[in-house]
């Protein structure tokens, strides 16, 4: 069976690494002289909205999915007319505007935090007296890895903030103020859903950013707030008829779940379930997308995940940690990039913890 993907970033490379041994093979489409799957399936290198390009990769493949969720609705409208897309194109109408995703939380009783659109500099000022100070702006669509955000900590913040990410002129660019949530940690919830409707979950995972960008990911054993989390994300995926893996990023504050964000496709957070799980996110999203019977979410054993930011440490240094895994994604190094990542796995918690520590002294003597 044929897998196409929309994008041929990391996400697609681990995904052609996963599906390989079940016998599925690779179409990318993505525009990047870079594209860093292209060694790993053939590569249609033209932009997302090319209608010739859109007729190749849909006559080359036998169901279609993608891996970056600003994947333009027109190109996701004329696959989905022409081979089965997973997951659905709703997913990405919501996955792509923080406003859509926070509505839809609210309309299924997910708590989020305290938040009001904003389209103009005046409406900014009537959504800091709804939600307090401080807040964080954000843009509607288009923002990742902390880019498109700023926190207003005091009024003087607000004109710089909209001048940035509203834009000075018109058109503006829709944003939203929410309320700084002051987090005791960050967890995702890791979920796959099968075309026949059955879910799994993996473990929780507790997740470190710095400006915006993950660092660090560590699955968590029975976290209190596991089941908690479960049903969230299978109150978005039933709404959604969600098929696929589907990230959703949670804050924890005062014990209680705050839903962040959802990501409609594998994502940073559970890259740790490569090694650290019996099925990967990589191989269980493919499973699902190919109609096959799901793989087990569980854990094997300890495991955390350190991303590499801006530049890789030598692949030797690396190679004598024990129990270290490495990925590199074949991407120059740039800084606030993610050129690759390694996982950690030991038989128990002390163990972990030694060598996490020698992993992440290592990754920041390099950043
Ligand atoms: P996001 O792109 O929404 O996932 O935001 C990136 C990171 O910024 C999050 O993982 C948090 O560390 C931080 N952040 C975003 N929104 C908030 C908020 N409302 N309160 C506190 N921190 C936030």
């Amino acid at each position: 069976m044929k897998i196409g993907v929309l994008g041929a970033g990391q996400l697609g490379r681990m995904l052609a690494l996963a599906g390989y041994p079940l016998d599925l093979e690779f179409v990318f489409l993505d525009p990047a002289a870079d594209a860093c799957s292209a060694s790993l399936g053939t590569h249609i290198r033209e932009p997302y909205l090319s209608e010739a390009a859109l007729a190749r990769f849909c006559a080359s493949c036998d169901v279609a999915t993608y891996e970056f969720e600003n994947v333009p609705a027109h190109t996701a409208e004329v696959v989905g007319a022409s081979v089965p897309l997973y997951p659905p194109a709703m997913a990405l109408t919501v996955g792509q505007d923080r406003l859509n995703e926070k509505k839809l939380f609210d309309s299924l009783g997910i708590p989020v935090p305290r938040y009001m659109p904003v389209a103009a500099r005046g409406a900014l000022d009537l959504a800091i007296r709804n939600v307090g100070l401080p807040a964080v702006m954000k843009t509607r669509s288009l923002g990742y890895d902390g880019k498109g955000q700023a926190v207003l900590r005091k009024p003087e913040d607000l004109d710089s903030a909209w001048q940035r990410l509203g834009g000075a002129q018109p058109p503006h660019t829709p944003c939203l103020v929410e309320a700084f949530v002051p987090f005791e940690r960050e967890l995702s919830c890791l979920a796959v859903r099968g075309r026949d409707g059955e879910m799994r979950f993996y473990p929780v995972v507790a997740n470190v950013h710095r400006d915006g960008i993950l660092r660090v990911s560590i699955p968590q054993d029975h976290d209190p707030l596991q089941s908690q989390a479960e049903d969230y994300a299978r109150r978005v995926a039933e709404k959604l008829d969600y098929v696929g893996v589907m990230a959703f990023e949670f804050f924890v504050a005062g014990g209680q779940l705050y839903a962040n964000e959802i990501a409609p496709r594998v994502h940073n957070s559970g890259h740790w379930s490569i090694e650290g799980a019996v099925c990967s996110q990589f191989e269980n999203h493919l499973r699902a997308v190919a109609g096959l019977p799901l793989g087990s979410t569980a854990a094997r054993g300890y495991s955390a995940m350190v991303n590499f930011i801006g530049r890789a440490p030598e692949t030797a240094a690396l190679c004598a940690i024990p129990g270290v895994h490495v990925h590199h994604y074949g991407k120059s190094p740039k800084p606030q990039r993610k050129v690759g990542h390694a996982t950690i796995t030991a038989d128990g918690e002390a163990e972990l913890k030694s060598r996490l520590a020698q992993l992440v002294a290592l990754v920041e003597s390099v950043a």
